[in-house]
This record gives structure tokens, sequence and C-alpha cells, in this order.
């Protein structure tokens, strides 16, 4: 079978760190170019827009959505009208709602729309869920707080309308969570700290539950400073569990289960290939569902103003 041609759109951070040495490790899929207003790629055909690219490009089977939430489904539009396959990057939008009529109109063109969750595919998320089928659970504790300055510099969308603030990380706690739990989760409780200079949150803190009653909290912080966290804690009637490192380490009480390297876009691509050879759709709002309802049901708290 012939590689799926590809074009990243949106040529930030995360397309150079992790979509390109991913494509280029993942049989199947080739960089075919790329679409971004203001950076390239040498040796790989550059156009300033998604649409210059469709016009003028090479032909191409798929796109790799790349900017920020609030522009990505005017571009995912775009690329399904012209009959790409299409992923998006985390979230899969600036609003949930906007996710149904791209699904839509993938399924009719036979297209795949694939909603992604990087997190989703770190080395120990799987055997985590796996070993939490055996476990009874009696209570979860998220907490992932990072540097906003270290993680996301200069990135002012970050903080606009739409860009999520602090969820913008936190939602990967949310997409593991969803993924390894039995049962749907949903929020009962939620505090939002907005800076007084800011459209999104840089702080949070949820409480979620699940239809046994299952206690569920997340604390989500964009201001730390020192050792960063990414961990989800799990009381079980076997003994404590702990998925840190963002998913890459699993432990067991003392017992270390996985420790491995990050690596999820890899995985991410595989996917990509294996859902795009047959035009199947992979969407799971579940994790932004959540996140739309803290915004919904949270109280908000104006905090001190945030600068750069
Ligand atoms: P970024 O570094 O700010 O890159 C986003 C790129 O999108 C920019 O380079 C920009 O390229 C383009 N862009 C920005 N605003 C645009 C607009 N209004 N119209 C068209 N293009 C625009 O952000 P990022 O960290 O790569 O994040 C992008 C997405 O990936 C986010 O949804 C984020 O949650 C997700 N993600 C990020 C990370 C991470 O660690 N950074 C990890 C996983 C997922 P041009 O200016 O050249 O057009």
């Amino acid at each position: 079978m012939k590689d799926i041609r590809v074009a990243i759109v949106g040529f930030g951070k995360i397309a150079r760190d992790q979509h390109v040495p991913a494509i280029k490790a993942v049989p199947g899929i080739t960089l075919a170019a790329v679409a971004s207003r203001n950076a390239s790629l040498p040796g790989v055909p550059h156009f300033t827009t998604l649409e210059a690219l469709l016009n003028d490009g090479p032909e191409i089977d798929a796109v790799a959505l790349c900017t920020p939430p609030q522009v990505r489904h005017g571009q995912a539009v775009t690329a399904l009208a012209a009959r790409k396959h299409v992923m998006l990057e985390k979230p899969p939008g600036a609003t949930v709602s906007e996710i149904a009529p791209l699904l839509a109109t993938a399924r009719e063109n036979g297209r795949t729309l694939f909603a992604t969750w990087h997190s989703r595919f770190a080395p120990a998320v799987e055997p985590l869920r796996r070993l939490l089928e055996n476990r009874q659970i009696s209570a979860v504790t998220i907490t992932w707080k990072e540097d906003v300055r270290v993680w996301h510099p200069g990135q002012a969308w970050i903080f606009e309308a739409g860009g999520l603030g602090v969820f913008d990380p936190g939602i990967n706690a949310l997409s593991i969570l969803t993924r390894v739990l039995p049962e749907p989760v949903f929020v009962t409780k939620a505090a939002l700290d907005f800076p007084s200079n800011r459209a999104a949150p840089i702080a949070a803190e949820l409480d979620m539950t699940d239809v046994s009653g299952l206690p569920i909290h997340a604390s989500f912080d964009f201001r730390q400073t020192g050792p960063q966290s990414w961990d989800i804690h799990f009381e079980t009637d076997k003994g404590p569990i702990t998925l840190s490192r963002g998913g890459a380490r699993l432990s067991e009480g003392q017992e270390v289960l996985v420790e491995e390297k990050e690596a999820e876009y890899p995985g991410l691509y595989q996917r990509f290939v294996e859902l795009a050879s047959e035009g199947i759709c992979e969407v799971d709002l579940a994790p932004q569902q959540l996140v739309a309802d803290a915004f919904t049901l949270g109280l908000r708290r104006a905090v001190e103003p945030f600068e750069d």
C-alpha cells in the first residue's frame, strides 16, 4: 500500500518537537508539505496557508492540524471539503459542539477524523488500565502542575478565550482518566482562577465522580516552579497505584511496574495510519466535555495578573 502523504498545518512547538520525528519514524506515512504563516522546514514544500497548499501544493492525502484550538475548526472544514483525512491535535476544538459537524462530513466523505489524545499513548497508560480492571478503586487524585513559562513560552493563544489556559495540559490528565476508569466521569464542583488580565484560567480545582460515587479530585496549576507534577494517584483495595511523569511511569506501592522514555507520538501516527487506511473516524470528546463542564459549573476567582 502507498504511504499516506500528510501535510502539517501550524508549525510550532509540537509540530517540530513531536510530529516531524514521529512521521519519520512510522512506516506508512510521509511528510509531504508544511502550511504555516511564519515557519517552514528545509527540504519540505512550504505554503503560508492550508488553502494555498491545497491549490498549489503537491498531492496530499491527509493533514495534521497543529494550530491552536481556536483556528482548527475552519482548517478541518477546509481539509475535509477537499477530501483529506484529518488529525486534530488535542483538544479537538475550542468548543465541544464544533466537532459533530466535522465528524458528519468526514463520515459522509469516507475520510478519517482522528481527535488525538497523545497522553493515552504514553507507555504506562494501557498497563494502568489493565491493572485497574482487577482493582476496586476508592479514590483518585490528579496533580498536574507545570510552569507555563517553561512549557508554553510566547504562546499567547493559551490565555485567550478558547485557549483553555491551565486545562491545555490538564486535559491530558483527563484524557488518561477517562481512558483508564471503567465508568464515565462527571464534574460535581470546580473552582477556576483567572488572572485579572487574561481570558483563561491559570489554575483550577475539580471534583468529579462516577455512577458509584468514586471521589476524584484534580489540581491543575500553571504557576509551578521547581519540580513539575504530572501524576495520577489511585487508592485501591490492593494498595496504592501511581501513574507519574505524565504516563511514562507506573508504580504499585514501592514496586515500579513501568518506567520508560516518554514516547507518545509514534503510537499516535501508527493509529492514524490504521484509521486512514480504512477511512475510519476516532473521536472521543469525554475529556473536553469535562473541561467544558468545569467552565459551566466552576466558581471563578480573580487572581493576580499574569505577565510572560
Ligand atoms: P505553538 O508553539 O504556539 O504553535 C502553534 C502554531 O500554529 C504556530 O507556530 C503558528 O504557526 C500557528 N498558528 C498560531 N495562531 C494561528 C492562527 N491564528 N492561525 C493560523 N495559524 C496559527 O503551539 P503548540 O505548543 O505547538 O500547540 C499547538 C497545539 O498542540 C495546541 O492545541 C496544544 O494543546 C497541542 N499540544 C502542544 C504540546 C506542547 O507541549 N507544546 C503538546 C501536545 C499537544 P505560524 O505562525 O507559523 O502560522
